[in-house]
């Protein structure tokens, strides 16, 4: 392994990526994947939700792939990873999940939420996993920074508490990671839900044609007490402002529009315009660039393969570290 200190983070194979991504996470891998060693993993593993559409997961794992191309990060030096193409996620999933009590697990305020959404349909065992799966993805290539979404962070600190349990009680194999999040931690959803995500339908997707965006900007939730574009309306709070800020170049537009908003001079068509435009200006040259490896799918394809066989070697590495730790060399001739 090289001495340049090394990065793990991911994504699950549930749909194309978006604007929540894009922010809260991508944003980060694009400005760190120069000066780490970056593991860019598809969890495909941890998509118990899915399991009644295992065709949208496989689809799913090109749709990632394509996103990351397209907003530019780079197959050759970091590492495309299909998370179940190294099944020694799934042995080391099972030797740390010895270290985590249960207690932790039931703390975890992600999951918790992530629970209240499965609602009246029976939680598959997988999902309790699931966390300790992501610690073991972080462990594998022993990373030490893990750039996500704020909603992750809560996984991070687990990961945390499981290294220095292991390390304690075997030596020091595994570096406590830390979290990095993104410019901007959570973006809410287009109806205003606390969270942009692929399973709450309220996403922008980074492929979303120009027609898409504009259409989806003009149905998004503004300022609910707002009825007439003389009365004045709030910019706290206000998605459409929230949008503004986070990808809006335009500093002295932004200015413009929250002043005239906040006295009854600007109607929400107008800031849903001017943002529209804002978006599309950003994602011009992401499609175009998408567009390109679509055309190409064999550069997809040998991304992937070059980035997972690269990870099936480390993973390879860290396991030996970790059987010769726990001692399982049982049938070693003395
Ligand atoms: P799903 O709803 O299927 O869980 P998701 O949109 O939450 O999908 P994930 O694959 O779970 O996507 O998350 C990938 C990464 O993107 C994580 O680091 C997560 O924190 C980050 N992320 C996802 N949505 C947002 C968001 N709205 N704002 C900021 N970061 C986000
Ligand atoms: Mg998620």
């Amino acid at each position: 392994m090289s001495e340049r200190k090394r990065i793990l983070t991911g994504i699950r194979p549930t749909g194309a990526l978006h604007l929540g991504h894009y922010a809260g996470a991508l944003e980060n891998w694009l400005d760190l994947q120069d000066s780490y060693d970056c593991n860019f993993l598809i969890a495909d593993y941890q998509v118990s939700d899915y399991a009644d559409d295992i065709k949208h997961v496989r689809e799913s794992v090109w749709d990632v792939a394509l996103d990351w191309l397209a907003v530019g990060l780079n197959p050759e030096t970091s590492n495309f990873v299909i998370e179940s193409l190294v099944p020694e996620h799934t042995e080391l999933t099972t030797w740390l999940s010895w270290f985590l009590p249960l207690g932790l697990l039931q703390r975890n305020p992600t999951l918790k939420t992530e629970m209240d959404g499965f609602g009246k349909k029976s939680v598959p065992l997988a999902f309790f996993t699931y966390p300790v799966m992501q610690v073991a993805n972080i462990l594998m290539p022993r990373a030490h920074l893990v750039p996500v979404g704020e909603d992750q962070l809560p996984h991070i600190e687990m990961t945390r508490e499981i290294a220095r349990r292991f390390n304690r009680q075997f030596g020091d194999i595994f570096p406590e990671p830390d979290g990095l999040v993104g410019r901007v931690p959570r973006l809410v959803g287009i109806d205003g839900q606390a969270k942009m995500s692929k399973s709450l339908n309220n996403a922008i997707y980074l492929s979303d044609d120009e027609d898409t965006v504009t259409e989806k900007v003009r149905q998004m939730y503004t300022d609910p007490t707002r009825i007439r574009a003389t009365d004045p309306g709030h910019v706290e709070g206000n998605p459409v402002f929230m949008y503004h800020d986070a990808f809006n170049q335009d500093i002295e537009e932004i200015t413009d529009l929250k002043e005239r908003y906040l006295v009854g001079k600007v109607g929400d068509v107008e800031v849903k315009q001017k943002l529209a435009k804002a978006l599309n200006t950003l994602l011009e040259p992401i499609r175009i660039k998408r567009a390109h490896f679509e055309q190409n799918h064999e550069l997809v394809r040998e991304a992937l393969e070059i980035g997972t066989l690269r990870a099936q070697k480390q993973a390879q590495d860290t396991m030996e570290l970790v059987r010769d730790a726990l001692g399982l060399d049982y049938l070693k001739k003395n």
